[in-house]
């Protein structure tokens, strides 16, 4: 070793020394983190030492670099990991960035009893131990018709737990054309296996007859299945049997009729000018037993999974000891039930759910808002970037209505002196990350899923592209 580096070596001081010198750290991370923090940041020193890329001038040089480096690194890693961001990416429920907004009432009914005890399971009429279902199950059956209901932690359970209960060991027939996967691993089959039940495909991927159920039911059957198939759709020469038209065929089997709706849906969307998707009511009216969905897509609420249907059926799914692995917790309820109440007072539905607001705001709002977003960023950035406004197409998301969008507008942003993923690096790296669309060799920023245009005009300030910015 050089004389230069092993005298530079020298310099670097004990554990102690640095304890001593970041005493305010200490009060506010506790002495076995910062100690750990600080050997990992004199090991990175030593070794910038030992490469010759750090020549310290003296032990308080050192001292005071570690300590500042120290304070940086435990600073970050206690920032807030999950935090919000501008979803522009023109698809309303995101499922990466956490899908449907809550309504404020459900902000509210979430703070209120997260920092006391409540009555999750506590009948305050009696005195003895209520049901946790009880909170969401008479707002669920008169939004549904539905005899009976209950809660689990997604739809992805709620299909388990159905398929656990009523068909554990047998068969369960499911058309070819409906054996979906809907990403994240979310595959029928494979939640049919994990369920213990046997998959029994029946037609064909583009066309099933009801014959095609008839032949095939036996004394395995357990059960008739539908699945929604929310992210595709097939065209042409198609055809597929409707609950209405298996119903009787189920009954007369003496087997459930089970309708996977995936997204759950309680209103008649046509209303409020959205395309047509059935709700839970029309299923259940159709003759379908229990129909399962999800509180997280177009029902605009907390993620959980809502069954609902058959008080028999629905008697039988709380005996199973998995609903206690997949049940909700307290937080979640209470969201959901001011979800629910929502829509048992429709009038004013549209305006406090997050994602139908969103999903319902009149094209010329968006364009107004779209012309202030480009307003501000023409004012901000003079040169360096490009900046239009231009229509384009909203998504729904979450496998709701795929093949359908809605029109929209965007501020798209074209970097002269630099890649898209760097200005699109950029955006994230705000205060509040702007998550945008990159599309056609832009950035695209759609104004759909944007309410709080103030919100993104400040984080924008923080914006540095290079060139001329105000
Ligand atoms: C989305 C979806 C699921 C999964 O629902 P999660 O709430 O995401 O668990 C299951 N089935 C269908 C048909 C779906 O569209």
């Amino acid at each position: 070793m050089l004389p230069r580096i092993a005298n530079n070596l020298k310099k670097l001081p004990a554990i102690d020394e640095l304890l001593r010198a970041c005493e305010p750290l200490v009060k506010h991370y506790g002495r076995a983190l910062l100690s750990a923090e600080l050997k990992t940041q004199i090991n990175k020193t030593r070794l910038d030492i030992i490469a010759g890329s750090l020549e310290p001038e003296s032990r308080n040089s050192i001292i005071e670099s570690i300590s500042r480096q120290t304070s940086v690194a435990l600073n970050s890693l206690f920032e807030p990991s999950i935090r919000s961001v501008f979803n522009l990416t023109g698809v309303i429920l995101h499922t990466n960035l956490g899908r449907a907004p809550y309504p404020q009432s459900a902000i509210d009914a979430m703070v209120a009893i997260s920092g006391d005890a409540c009555n999750l399971e506590y009948d305050l009429k009696t005195g003895k131990r209520g049901h946790r279902d009880d909170h969401v199950e008479k707002w669920i059956c008169k939004l549904t018709g539905a005899e009976a209901a209950t809660t689990v932690n997604n739809n992805a359970a709620a299909v388990l737990l159905v398929l656990n209960t009523l068909a554990r060991k047998r068969e369960v027939l499911v058309s070819r054309g409906e054996l979906i996967e809907i990403g994240g691993s979310f595959r029928m089959p494979a939640i049919m296996k994990k369920s213990g039940c046997k998959l029994r495909e029946v037609g064909t991927t583009n066309r099933t007859h009801l014959s095609d159920y008839e032949s095939a039911i036996g004394k395995k059957t357990a059960a008739i299945m539908k699945v929604h198939t929310s992210n595709y759709e097939i065209e042409g020469f198609k055809k597929s049997v409707s609950a209405a038209q298996l119903a009787p065929l189920a009954d007369k089997a003496g087997v459930p009729l089970i309708d996977d709706m995936g997204s759950g849906n309680l209103v008649d969307l046509t209303v409020f000018g959205l395309p047509y998707e059935r709700t839970a009511r029309e299923a259940l009216s159709e003759g379908i037993d229990v129909i399962t969905f999800s509180g997280d897509k177009l029902l605009g609420g907390p993620q959980c999974g809502i069954i609902a249907g058959k008080n028999s059926i629905i008697e039988q799914i709380e005996r199973n000891p998995m609903k206690r692995a997949l049940r909700l917790d307290k937080l979640t309820l209470a969201a959901l039930e001011c979800v629910l109440k929502l829509y048992a007072t429709p009038d004013r539905l549209c305006a406090e759910v997050p994602s139908l607001r969103m999903l319902t705001r009149p094209v010329e709002q968006l364009s107004q808002t779209a012309k202030n977003l480009h307003h501000h960023l023409s004012k901000k950035f003079t040169s360096g970037i490009q900046c239009t406004i231009e229509e384009c197409e909203s998504q729904i998301g979450s496998g709701a209505l795929p093949t359908k969008t809605l029109p929209s507008f965007a501020v798209t942003l074209t970097p002269e002196k630099q890649s898209i993923e760097s200005l699109a690096r950029k955006l994230r790296e705000l205060p509040r990350p702007v998550i945008g669309r990159v599309q056609n060799e832009k950035i695209y920023l759609d104004v759909r899923t944007l309410e709080n245009e103030d919100a993104l005009h400040e984080s924008l300030a923080f914006l540095r592209i290079g060139g001329d910015n105000r």
